[in-house]
């Protein structure tokens, strides 16, 4: 069954490189590995790299193997888009030129490159059946942590709190693997920070090797406060729209953002936030902030004032990236307002 797979079973520490890259160029593929719990009887699973600009959950898999990390239960471990990842320069490229970006490509029909390995990953995790599934990524820009996940319930919101404080509830739909409900099994993804940042490799570390070493995963042993965020939107680009991160708008293309926009991740932005510049008020037919069911909010967040693109609510933006290559592939920036804010009190249970 396991046909675009490299497989490794139980590795001992000696059989894995101390470099991640040199093992990274020894399996060389997408690779699935297998490590025996205490307790056989159950499986977890953990997906990264399906984004090869995505550092922080490969190289906490790397740590943790040599380490000779032992699992409370099987752990099934999914290394997604090593082939982009090792792309000269390395873990510069979110997918492999030309194909599909691996995230969104979770629905049929599985016909490309992509789709066969997405479709691939899902009849392991159907195969196994794990009691949770963590997807774990990196932002490109600079990020506080953060979980984002489909559904809100507790299952959801303690795998969550094993990394961060922070958990968005979206309702986008984009062929994403935390989309898949099918089979039926918490799934989250997790944003460990920016994939240049020792933090988010180190988040990354901790929390996986919490993920795999705890005996039950949806009891919590302290209470915790968790920010939870509802009804994200996405800020997108037309494809061929002249691009430029500055401190200045740049002459000729149609929107300059300011260089460190991606500051903004996470902080309470209010109404009147300079974000960047427009050419002129026509460039707005060619973006769009699309929200899960299909509309346009963009004036609901955002304004053009003379040229200036600035804030229009009081608003949370995350996953801002200051790579134009990314924010015209997949989108600039997500945004949630204020108002769809709640902290969220967990306690544990017999509290
Ligand atoms: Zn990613």
């Amino acid at each position: 069954m396991i046909e675009y797979f490299n497989h490794l079973e139980s590795p001992s520490s000696s059989e894995i490189p101390q470099d991640p890259l040199v093992w990274l160029e020894q399996l060389g593929g997408p690779t699935s590995i297998w490590l025996n719990g205490k307790d056989r009887s159950r499986t977890r699973a953990v997906v990264t790299l399906l984004h090869g600009n995505e550092p922080s959950g490969m190289l906490a898999v790397h740590r943790l193997i040599r380490e000779e990390v032992t699992p409370a239960t099987n752990v099934l471990i999914v290394l997604a888009s090593v082939e982009a990842a090792l792309l000269e320069p390395t873990f510069r490229y979110r997918s492999y030129p030309g194909e599909r970006d691996m995230n969104r490509s979770f629905n049929p029909p599985f016909s490309d490159s992509a789709g066969r390995i997405a479709q691939q990953l899902l009849r392991l995790l159907e195969r196994y059946q794990p009691e949770a599934v963590l997807d774990v990524h990196n932002t490109s820009g600079k990020s506080p942590s953060f979980a984002v996940s489909t559904e809100q319930s507790l299952p959801h919101e303690t795998l969550a709190a094993m990394f961060t404080e922070r958990l968005v509830i979206t309702e986008l739909r984009m062929g994403s693997l935390m989309e898949q409900t099918e089979p039926k099994m918490p799934v989250v993804t997790i944003e460990c920070g920016g994939a240049q940042e020792q933090a988010a490799h180190d988040l990354a570390y901790a929390g996986l090797k919490q993920f795999m070493e705890t005996q039950s995963l949806f009891e919590i042993e302290h209470g915790l406060d968790m920010d939870i965020y509802h009804d994200p939107v996405r800020l997108e680009l037309e494809q061929d729209l002249r691009l430029a991160f500055a401190p200045q708008p740049v002459l000729g293309v149609d929107i300059t953002m300011l260089d460190q926009v991606d500051q903004f991740n996470f902080t309470l932005v209010p109404p009147g936030t300079l974000l960047g510049w427009v050419k002129g008020p026509d460039v707005l037919e060619h973006l769009r902030v699309a929200d899960a069911r299909g509309n346009n909010r963009f004036e609901q967040f955002f304004e053009l004032c003379g040229n200036r693109l600035q804030t229009n609510a009081t608003q949370k933006l995350f996953m801002v990236t200051t790579r134009p290559d990314i924010a015209l592939s997949d989108c600039l920036l997500y945004s949630a307002v204020e108002s769809q804010h709640e902290r969220v009190h967990l306690e544990p249970l017999g509290d």
